[in-house]
């Protein structure tokens, strides 16, 4: 690998990362008012396309919903093809709270600002600087790559990676692993030791509509069937409630790495307690031992002395895998009989194991960057693609690699005020995605 290319391919994803940024690509979840996705699937066409990639863009569901692959073919045919993904779209951004636009893709400071910067513009920037190299330079990598760029994330991907595995599998032909966010950053643990999370697991997503039916009637009457008030009652016994702790393989897997990197002990008396010890990582962590259902949305009434007969509330529930079957059931018991429950969205966990080729390459990769560097596995609270990925038997992992300094709150800037990505950890990111492409 000469260095001036090396050189370039850095250069190019912090452009990229700036440009894409300052493409405005809110998803507010209504179509509506979703904006700016085909503009950026445009753009990366175009960057594609430059260098000589025959490119596929498509929209996925609806008009504006668009999409980009690329292939490019492998020393061997034979071997399974690897995804790399990531989403075009963000959430939305409020300019009145941020120190500099957030559509303004600034770079200043040492960062790259903007929403995006780090869901997940970073990645899709370093993505493409690779693809773009490797056409350039003529580098065939092991096996097929195939990178799509991909709408509608933040809204559960109805209008995106689902639509995509629904409706064109193809794309995906013969792809057997993926990658994509959110996975592959550091973590200081001391001066010369940085844990790479590399992500193994994600919580399921089950959004949840609560319906309570009761008598309409007038409000200075006595009233014994109030929607309000049983929904209410049902609301506030859901989110007071804590489901069991339960410490799955992925997590005790990543214990187990932190306990042999960094020598705290985590007591399965006091998880909660000891995962504290992780600082504001903890935030993350704490969430991965057991269910959660935090409400969101409450809606009732219209009118001061009206009873309405409905009442309705959202619950964001995130499920452990393996859990679904008793969560549920325990839903069923705090909730009673006089609430009805509904999904709105129900995606499934996610949970492949920390081991094989693919991870020998990927700590291969980042240990070549930073010799102080070890991966250990994670688990997401969250939920990404990969839950729409997997259903066609892909097993997938997260892994957009930077390098982050020792005090970044990183966790916090996801979907956050001033959300930037540091210039250093992008260009580090590149040098280790292209190690890690090269060798897969
Ligand atoms: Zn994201």
């Amino acid at each position: 690998m000469t260095s001036d290319t090396t050189a370039q391919a850095q250069d190019e994803a912090v452009r990229l990362t700036s440009e894409l940024i300052r493409i405005d690509t809110s998803n507010t979840g209504e179509p509506d008012t979703t904006v700016g996705e085909r503009v950026a699937a445009e753009y990366v066409a175009e960057q594609l396309a430059e260098v000589g990639y025959e490119v596929t863009t498509l929209d996925s569901g609806a008009p504006g919903r668009s999409n980009v692959f690329v292939r490019l073919r492998g020393a061997d045919p034979d071997r399974g093809a690897l995804l790399i993904h990531g989403h075009l779209d963000v959430v939305p951004a409020d300019p009145t709270e941020w120190s500099v636009h957030p559509f303004s893709g600034a770079v200043r400071d040492g960062y790259i600002w903007g929403r995006g910067a780090v869901d997940m513009k970073d990645m899709i920037g370093m993505m493409l600087a690779v693809a773009r190299r490797f056409m350039r330079d003529g580098v065939t990598p092991p096996r097929d790559l195939v990178f799509a760029f991909v709408a509608d994330e933040e809204a559960g991907g109805a209008l995106g990676a689902q639509w995509l595995v629904r409706n064109r599998p193809d794309l995906f032909d013969g792809v057997t692993e993926a990658i994509g966010e959110v996975g592959g950053f550091s973590i200081t643990l001391a001066d010369d030791l940085r844990a790479y999370t590399i992500e193994i697991a994600e919580k399921g997503i089950a959004w949840m509509r609560l319906r309570v039916r009761g008598r309409a009637g007038h409000g200075s009457m006595i009233h014994d069937d109030n929607a309000v008030t049983k929904l209410a009652a049902a609301v506030a016994r859901l989110g007071e409630h804590q489901f069991p702790l339960v410490v799955t393989d992925s997590v005790r897997a990543f214990l187990a790495s932190m306990t042999e990197l960094t020598g705290i002990e985590f007591d399965e008396g006091d998880l909660a307690g000891s995962v504290a010890k992780l600082g504001p990582f903890a935030r993350v962590v704490g969430a991965t031992l057991r269910d959660t259902a935090n409400p969101t949305m409450l809606t009732a009434g219209y009118k001061a002395n009206v009873i309405p007969s409905v009442a309705e509330a959202v619950v964001d529930c995130r499920v452990l895998p393996g859990r679904e079957e008793a969560f549920e059931r325990e839903l069923d018991e705090i909730l009673g009989p006089d609430v009805e429950r509904e999904w709105v969205t129900h995606l499934p966990s996610v949970e492949t194991t920390f081991d094989g080729d693919l991870v020998d390459a990927m700590t291969a990769a980042v240990v070549a960057e930073d010799p102080g560097a070890r991966t250990i596995p994670y688990v997401l609270s969250g939920g990404t693609d990969s839950k729409h990925f997997q259903t066609l038997g892909i097993r997938c992992f997260g892994f957009a690699p930077l390098r982050l300094p020792p005090d970044l709150d990183f966790t916090a800037l996801f979907h956050g005020v001033d959300e930037r990505v540091p210039v250093d950890a992008v260009r580090f990111g590149t040098r280790v995605l292209d190690r890690f492409l090269r060798a897969c």
